[in-house]
């Protein structure tokens, strides 16, 4: 059914990069046959789920979204898509993204940007915005993404579903190609809270293959998910997000959610966190620093795209060739910001303050999280923006991600959940709910509370 459903909306939705009906029916087969062998898979056993592309997936392509990786299967499985496929799910695909999950409108990726199933002119947020599109329009029923700096709240927001980005560590990197390793996090979309809940148990928990995974037990969000009640939660409300800025329809859905969780017994407070307001700057030297070493593996010699292979050049010239083909305009733009930041002289104007205020936001959470359970804030300024509205002027796509990168910044776990359409323009609106390190499951129970 969802193969068909996809088959009917993807020429409009194009949430997609990888298809192939004969790889997932016989998985899907396979599936039924470890099921008729009397195997106890789970909750999700059989059930379909598209992936983004940027974890490694040995029957299927993986390129980030990216021409330097076009055509390259990797040889082995990320332990995402490993523990997917031991717990039943079904690969429907694999989803478009911003190249290197380095966007927050998935219009760069270097092969076709994707549609909100909303409203087929505008974006469908990024860096994930393949896998929420997909689940919006109903062409498959979970997701995979990765959120580095909103990138699973903001596409989850802006086409009205449930993402979920766990604390940093609870889910593995081993097999996700890297963007900013202090960062990255896969995580759920899904388009209820539950549904994500068991999605988050499956693919969760401690990995020997990744040396920042935490060794821990997974909160159990899905009991977290099954019971909503909020009563005598304290719940902050975070000063600095809100008033200029923000699109009016975005506030009035999210006071409303705050007075409903209010009316749910929960005790609301106004919390200040005033360096907030400075992550967005740290993380955009931090981000590219990171990036601008990961990157250095595309080298024309291990995977992919090589150019200019003909006798004719040094080994220098084609790795050169070939980064300057195969990387997009942003990517570009992020190794050369990073590569600046972290060059010697520039080190510690640069990188290194950004550091501290990293060290200064996660004090400023540790303070918050005296006084209350969980933050909350509109999970991104404005509703969905138009394809090609903000293109040119990486700064304005920037400000899509002031709410979700503290958060990341820090290393906690934050949810994004759907209170409504903005009165504007009738598009989705998401409630960003925020909680300490290892306390994923607050972000369910709030979030199954007010969904
Ligand atoms: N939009 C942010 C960026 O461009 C975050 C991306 C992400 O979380 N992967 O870096």
């Amino acid at each position: 059914a969802h193969l068909d459903r996809m088959a009917e909306v993807e020429p409009k939705i194009k949430a997609f990069l990888h298809v192939d009906r004969e790889t997932t029916l016989e998985q899907a087969r396979a599936v039924d046959a470890r099921l008729k062998a009397g195997e106890q898979l789970g909750p999700l056993a059989g059930v379909p789920i598209a992936h983004k592309d940027i974890f490694a997936t040995r029957d299927m392509p993986t390129t980030a979204a990216s021409k330097i990786l076009e055509g390259w299967r990797p040889p082995y499985d990320a332990t995402v898509t490993a523990r997917l496929r031991a717990a039943g799910l079904v690969i429907l695909g694999k989803t478009n993204l911003d190249e290197f999950a380095m966007g927050s409108s998935t219009e760069n990726s270097a092969f076709h940007p994707t549609h909100n199933p909303w409203d087929l002119t505008r974006v469908p947020g990024g860096s994930s915005g393949g896998s929420s599109a997909a689940v919006a329009a109903y062409e498959a029923p979970l997701s995979t993404g990765t959120d580095t700096g909103g990138s699973i709240r903001q596409p989850a927001s802006v086409t009205g579903i449930v993402g979920m980005k766990p604390t940093y560590g609870g889910s593995s990197r081993y097999g996700l190609i890297a963007f900013a390793s202090s960062l990255d996090t896969p995580g759920p979309f899904a388009r209820n809270v539950l549904d994500a809940a068991l999605l988050h148990e499956v693919f969760s928990g401690h990995d020997p293959m990744d040396s920042t995974s935490i060794d821990a037990p997974v909160p159990s969000v899905v009991e977290a998910a099954k019971n909503a009640d909020v009563a005598g939660l304290r719940i902050g409300v975070v000063k600095e997000f809100a008033g200029d800025g923000y699109q009016p329809g975005v506030l009035a859905r999210y006071h409303e959610a705050v007075q409903l969780l209010e009316s749910l017994g929960a005790k609301v407070v106004e919390v200040s966190c005033p360096s907030f307001t400075t992550a967005l700057p740290a993380y955009y030297l931090i981000a590219p620093s990171e990036a601008s070493s990961n990157l250095a593996r595309f080298d024309a010699m291990r995977y992919g795209l090589r150019v200019g292979d003909d006798g004719t050049h040094s080994a220098e010239e084609v790795m050169a060739l070939t980064r300057a083909a195969g990387f997009g305009p942003e990517v570009k733009r992020r190794i050369m910001l990073g590569t600046y930041a972290l060059s010697s002289g520039y080190y510690d104007a640069y990188y290194g303050q950004a550091q501290k205020v990293r060290t200064v936001i996660s004090r400023e959470f540790e303070a918050a999280y005296q006084q209350v359970d969980v933050l909350v804030s509109p999970t991104t300024p404005t509703t969905a923006f138009a394809i090609g509205e903000r293109t040119d002027d990486p700064m304005a796509m920037y400000l899509a991600d002031l709410c979700t990168i503290p958060s990341n910044l820090a290393g906690n776990a934050a949810m994004s959940v759907p209170v409504g359409l903005a009165d504007e323009d009738d598009l989705p609106v998401g409630l960003q709910i925020m909680a300490p390190v290892l306390a994923d499951d607050r972000c369910y129970r709030v979030g199954a509370a007010v969904e």
